[in-house]
Order: structure tokens, then C-alpha cells, then sequence
């Protein structure tokens, strides 16, 4: 997206406790807590903690540390989850078409049952 960072966003709001959620798990890079809507059984969102639009911003914007960081903390949580040895899936929106919502990146954590085929 080319927008720039809305700092009262829904996410950034959980980040600061503003606002309540379910939380997961914590680090310097990552925060992960139950969607509100679970689509499966287990539907969790993990966010870093660097201020990103979307995956497009986050990929192109954020240090290494961020990016291993965060990608660690996702693996790391679907772990902890056990769902590791079942499977998951991950999926990020990114902008208009991509059915974003909530303007701070974040990625969907989906387990607990069969998924079966992807679909988009
Ligand atoms: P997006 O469409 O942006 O990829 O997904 C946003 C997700 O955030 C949706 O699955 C929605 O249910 C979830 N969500 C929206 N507002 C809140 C909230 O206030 N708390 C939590 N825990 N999840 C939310």
C-alpha cells in the first residue's frame, strides 16, 4: 500500500493495551493474540511491533533483525500451538484487492482441522 501508518489502527491500539485481546505470546518483534472472528479452530494473528502497512511495506521497509524476528515468532507460535505436526496455514491480506482490513501488517495463523485445498 502507499498510505502512511495509522497509529490509532485497530492493531496498534492492541500493541499499546488500549485495547484488550487474547494474547499468545510476546517478544521484541512480535505479538500474536486470537482473532475476535476465529475462521477455524484455531485462528490466531501475529503482528510485529514496528510500525507496517502491510506486507508489501513490511517487506520492503523493515531491518533483517524485524523480518527474522517476526518470521521466528510465527513459526515459533504455531509450535507452541501444536500445530506443527498437524499443519496450518498462513495467510496476509495486502491492500484493496487483497481483502485487508486492519491497516497494520499481520499474519493469519488458521489450525485445528482440515483446511483442505487453498483457495485465494
Ligand atoms: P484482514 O482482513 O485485515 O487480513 O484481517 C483482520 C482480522 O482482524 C479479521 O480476521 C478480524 O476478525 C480481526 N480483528 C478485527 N478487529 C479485531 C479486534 O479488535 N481484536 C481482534 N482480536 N481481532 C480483530
Amino acid at each position: 500500500g502507499t498510505g502512511a501508518y495509522d497509529p490509532q489502527n485497530v492493531f496498534a491500539r492492541i500493541l499499546r493495551g488500549e485495547l484488550p485481546c487474547r494474547k499468545v505470546y510476546e517478544d521484541d518483534y512480535a505479538f500474536a493474540f486470537h482473532d475476535i472472528a476465529p475462521k477455524a479452530p484455531i485462528h490466531v494473528l501475529v503482528i510485529p511491533k514496528g510500525a507496517y502497512v502491510s506486507f508489501a511495506d513490511f517487506s520492503a521497509k523493515a531491518s533483517e533483525a524485524e523480518i527474522a524476528g517476526f518470521t521466528r515468532a510465527v513459526g515459533r507460535v504455531a509450535r507452541d500451538l501444536g500445530l506443527e505436526a498437524p499443519g496450518y496455514r498462513l495467510v496476509s491480506n495486502t491492500g484493496i484487492e487483497g481483502g485487508q482490513e486492519v491497516p497494520h501488517f499481520h499474519v493469519h495463523l488458521f489450525g485445528g482441522r482440515a483446511l483442505g485445498a487453498m483457495l485465494p
